[in-house]
């Protein structure tokens, strides 16, 4: 695939909406989401520009999308499965014609106070249904860090990490929208230097920095994606919290993976930012070595520069970013990640969500979770407003943002903040 050009992504356009500099959501943005003004009834497909929610439904009710030759129906549906099912032709389609009725001078203006709500006045709900989700491990500095402190007298990498994208299948039915309460989870814990394990709340609460693709395109069960295939199978992405509980994690995941340490919840930030919308940004991806198989051997670039930042906020206290790191340092990209999922010939469906795994840089203030910012509670981290955390307590907040940069565009993703509750 080369690199595409899309008109829509052209750093000259300008829209009659004000859109601040530093705002995540230009004109060559225009991230799909779900959105409701009144009630939840009402949910409904929108694009973010700026400070606004564009309401599809109401510009095809102005007839504003006549040249897009399919159903309208899917812009009044509460998930985007419908509309993603239509291809990537008509994904395409559709935000090239937003990007033609937002631009200054655009007949659409007139119309702007029927068809515009400010983010203020929306509240934003799940943008897809997730069918199934997987989760990666893709970071080769999380999964070092992760395997000297769980297997200090072992290598940190196992043999089969640089062969494969390892994963695991977790839980959809709790995947969240960001602004949603976690209540800290229970489960059994092995208390240090206990034999027998006990039931309670979870001790060490940890959040994990990741981003997740929206699958666009189904397959048929026994068929496999070929790499060179595997973006056409992308809509977009999201960034990802997987919240992780670590004591449960360390007790039950030896034989089978991770289980009630994952599942509990994870969090999404709301508006999916196209493939499309990150052409821009694309980078090479880490250098692999060994030499993968020829299943996973890729061309051109697939991993995408993407600025990846966490804060830790306590009740009534000020944020304290405690974590800066990229999605370009993933060793795995998102096209191998995809072709292996399915090249035993497991089937995939729109809307389903693979998350990339814990991000990591090299660098200490990249780590992309507190079980590697405080090396496993040996170390603190320390707060803004005096305060120390080693993990996560009740009634704090953790906000992660994700955005790309270059001279001349800012394509972001808005952030997914979620705060964590006493155990129920
Ligand atoms: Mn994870």
């Amino acid at each position: 695939m080369s690199a595409h050009t899309f008109k829509a992504n052209n750093p000259a356009l300008k829209s009659f909406v004000e859109v601040s500099k530093d705002s995540d959501f230009p004109i060559q943005n225009l991230p799909f989401g779900i959105f409701s003004t009144d009630n939840a009834q009402d949910a409904r497909v929108g694009v973010r520009i700026g400070d606004f929610v564009l309401d599809l439904a109401e510009l095809s009710e102005l007839n504003l999308f006549d040249n897009l030759d399919f159903d309208h129906s899917v812009f009044y549906e509460n998930v985007l499965n419908p509309f993603i099912e239509l291809g990537q032709q008509n994904w395409r389609a559709t935000r090239e014609k937003i990007s033609e009725l937002l631009q200054a001078g655009s007949d659409l203006e007139r119309h702007k106070d029927k068809v515009l709500f400010s983010i203020e006045q929306v509240t934003m709900h799940m943008p897809v249904k997730v069918g199934d989700y997987t989760d990666f491990y893709s970071s080769i500095e999380h999964a070092t860090n992760v395997g000297k402190m769980f297997r200090p007298n072992g290598d940190a990498l196992l043999p089969n990490w640089r062969h494969i994208p390892v994963g695991y299948h977790g839980r959809a039915s709790s995947i969240v929208i960001s602004g949603t309460d976690i209540h800290r989870p229970k489960g059994q814990i092995l208390p240090k230097d206990a034999t027998e394990p006990i039931f309670s709340p979870c001790r060490l609460l940890d959040f994990e920095l990741e981003m997740a693709f929206i699958v666009g395109k189904s397959t048929a069960l026994g068929n496999s994606v070929s790499i060179s295939e595997a973006e056409n199978h992308i809509f977009g992405m999201v960034v990802f919290n997987d919240w992780s509980a670590r004591d449960i994690q360390k007790w039950e995941y030896v034989p089978l993976g991770p289980f009630l340490g994952k599942s509990f919840a994870s969090s999404i930030s709301p508006w999916i930012v196209t493939l499309d919308a990150l052409e821009p940004f694309r980078v090479a991806s880490p250098e692999q070595d060994p030499e993968v198989l020829d299943y996973l051997k890729y061309e051109e670039k697939h991993n995408f520069d993407i600025n990846l930042e966490v804060d830790l906020m306590p009740e009534g206290g000020e944020a304290t970013t405690i974590s800066k790191s990229n999605f370009k340092y993933m060793y795995w990209n998102m096209a191998q990640q995809l072709t292996h999922h399915t090249v035993n010939g497991c089937n995939i469906n729109v809307g389903d969500m693979c998350a990339s795994g814990t991000i990591s840089g090299k660098d200490e203030t990249a780590y992309g979770s507190m079980l590697e910012l405080s090396w496993a509670g040996k170390n603190t981290i320390n707060l803004k407003d005096g305060g120390e955390r080693k993990f996560i307590q009740d009634n704090d907040t953790i906000v992660m943002r994700g955005f790309c940069q270059n001279d001349s565009v800012r394509i972001g993703f808005g952030e997914v903040s979620g705060k964590v509750l006493p155990a129920k």
